[in-house]
């Protein structure tokens, strides 16, 4: 890259910064961003909604990603993309051929690789600059301690509340999903401050009646909306954008293309965040 393109790049990022109306005090000055950051993340930094503070938000931010299939892989790829520091990706499983159709950080290569080791090697190729830390491990509450934000990209229930029981203890922002077939929802959540997964769903579906990916099936870009979804709110919470999906759920039917935004409210007796 030239220096005059370098420079020209920069003088957008202050523009962009300036329109936005970022507070100056929150953009360092010893700290900034590198000519190297700023090749590499031009194309968010001209952004209008996005400033210098923004992206040094997001590379001082720890991510946590549990799951590193269907969902996480979008989230993981984009967040990497997007510069958050450092990511943690949780996944116990190694890869199956029957994953590749909808897990776009594995490859036919990786059949029988953990998928935590699988995907981290292709998010350091995709971003070297970041740290990436794989748990070849079953989910646990204390892995939540050292985050900044979680996405649970889990594929059962199970998981999903012990996760949103985690982030209220730890008082760690979440984002949520969840997809099978061509349906799936989101949800960010900022816990004691706003609603939980548990606030919105108090109880698990019984039995039988939401079947797994491997009981009712997915298709692979059904997973990318919804995971793509999730990335987004990640970088929305962590940069403070406007708009955050924050005490409501979007629900999302590709079958007809409906989006529907529905508005959930904290319960006091919430199991997982009425005590906080
Ligand atoms: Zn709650």
């Amino acid at each position: 890259m030239s220096d005059d393109r370098r420079a020209f790049l920069r003088g957008l990022v202050r523009s962009a910064a300036g329109q936005a109306g970022a507070p100056q005090e929150a953009q360092p000055a010893a700290a900034g961003l590198s000519d190297a950051d700023v090749e590499r993340y031009a194309r968010q930094l001209v952004l209008p909604e996005w400033s210098e503070a923004a992206q040094l938000a997001l590379r001082e931010a720890t991510v946590l990603v549990v799951g590193a299939g269907a969902l996480g892989s979008p989230v993981a790829a984009y967040l990497a993309g997007a510069g958050v520091g450092r990511l943690g990706i949780v996944d116990a499983d190694d890869v199956e051929v029957s994953n590749l159709h909808r897990q776009t950080l594995h490859f036919t290569p990786d059949l029988g690789v953990p998928k935590a080791q699988s995907a981290a090697a292709k998010l350091r190729f995709l971003n070297p600059e970041i740290v990436v830390e794989p748990y070849q491990a079953r989910f646990a509450p204390a892995m939540v301690e050292d985050a900044d934000l979680v996405v649970d990209c889990s594929d059962s229930f199970a998981t999903r509340y012990e996760v949103n029981a985690a982030c209220c203890a730890a008082r760690v922002a979440l984002v949520e999903g969840g997809v099978t077939g061509l349906a799936g929802l989101v949800m960010a959540i900022r816990p004691g401050d706003t609603a939980c997964y548990r606030c919105a769903f108090p109880e698990p579906p019984p039995p039988g009646a939401a079947p797994s990916c491997a009981e009712g099936g997915v298709l692979g870009p059904a997973a990318g909306v919804i995971g793509s979804l999730q990335g987004l709110e990640a970088i929305r919470l962590l940069a403070g954008l406007d708009g955050a999906l924050l005490d409501a759920f979007l629900h999302v039917d590709l079958h007809d293309h409906a989006f529907l935004r529905v508005a959930v409210t904290r319960r006091p007796g919430c199991r997982d965040c009425g005590a906080i």
